[in-house]
C-alpha cells in the first residue's frame, strides 16, 4: 500500500466523509444526506425559556408548567435537537469514543436552525468542566461545540471566566433534587461581567439544573441577561 493510500484511510477513519448517519457517499452541506438530515428529532416547538418539547396540543408562546411555576434565572434557551437516537449516539460519540470529527456538523445543526433570530450577547461562556474531568476526557464539549458557533456568528467565548471549582458526582445518577444539591456553589466567576448580556453553552439540557445553578452564579457576579444554547434538550423533564 502506498503511503499516500494509507494516510488517506487513516483521514477517512478520523474525518469520515459521506453521510453521518446512513455513510451515503457525497459532499453534504452539513455532513447529513438530505433524507437523514430531515429525519433527525429537531426541537422545534419548545418552551421558549426552557426548550422543553411541548405536545403540539400546548402553545409555544407561553412558557411550559414548570417555568411558570418556579422562573429560571435564564431568559431564553434554544437547542435545535431532541436528545433522542440519533442525536443521544453523535453526542456521546463526541463526548466518550473522542470522535472530535463530530463538533463541527453538530454545531453546524445549530447555526441552520438558529439563524439569526436571537438577540447577540456580548459573550459565550462554555459550560465548565472540572478539572479532573477535563483532564480525565482531553477536551471540554461544551467548549469545542461553542468555538464553531461563536466562529459563525462573530461572537468572542471566553472558557476561563468561569470554573467549576468542585469537581461533582455525574449528574446523570441523580435525582432531579440531588443534582440541585450536587451543584451549589460547584462554580466560580474569576472576571468582570457586570452588565454583560451572557450565553451559557451547554452539550445537552437535561433537567437544567447545571444551567440553572450556573445563571445564578453568574447573575450573583452582576450578569445583566443569561441565555442558553445546547445542541439537545431532553424531552420529559
Ligand atoms: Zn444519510
Ligand atoms: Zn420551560
Amino acid at each position: 500500500m502506498k503511503v499516500n493510500n494509507w494516510l488517506n484511510s487513516i483521514q477517512s477513519l478520523l474525518y469520515p466523509s459521506g453521510c453521518l448517519l446512513c455513510g451515503a457517499a457525497g459532499d453534504y452541506k452539513l455532513q447529513f444526506c438530505p433524507a437523514c438530515y430531515r429525519s433527525l428529532p429537531f426541537n422545534r416547538h419548545t418552551c421558549p425559556i426552557c426548550a422543553l418539547p411541548l405536545p403540539p396540543s400546548v402553545s409555544s408562546d407561553m412558557p411550559c408548567g414548570r417555568c411558570i411555576k418556579k422562573q429560571p434565572p435564564y431568559t431564553q434557551s434554544f437547542a435545535p435537537l431532541r436528545y433522542e437516537s440519533p442525536v443521544s449516539k453523535l453526542i456521546s460519540g463526541l463526548k466518550f469514543n473522542r470522535r472530535l470529527y463530530l463538533v463541527e456538523p453538530l454545531a453546524r445543526v445549530l447555526t441552520d436552525c438558529m439563524g439569526e433570530t436571537f438577540i447577540r450577547p456580548d459573550l459565550i461562556i462554555p459550560v465548565p468542566l472540572h478539572p479532573l474531568r477535563l483532564q480525565e476526557r482531553g477536551f471540554n464539549q461544551s467548549l469545542e461545540l461553542s468555538r464553531v458557533v461563536a466562529r459563525h456568528y462573530r461572537l468572542p467565548v471566553n472558557w476561563q471566566l468561569c470554573q467549576r471549582v468542585r469537581h461533582t458526582q455525574a449528574q446523570s445518577d441523580l435525582s432531579e433534587k440531588a443534582r440541585q444539591k450536587n451543584l451549589r456553589s460547584a462554580f466560580e466567576v474569576c472576571g468582570d461581567i457586570q452588565s454583560a448580556h451572557l450565553v451559557l453553552f451547554d452539550d445537552v439540557i437535561t433537567t437544567g439544573a447545571t444551567v440553572t445553578e450556573l445563571s445564578k452564579t453568574l447573575k450573583r457576579a452582576g450578569a445583566k441577561r443569561v441565555d442558553v444554547w445546547a445542541m439537545a434538550r431532553t424531552p420529559g423533564y
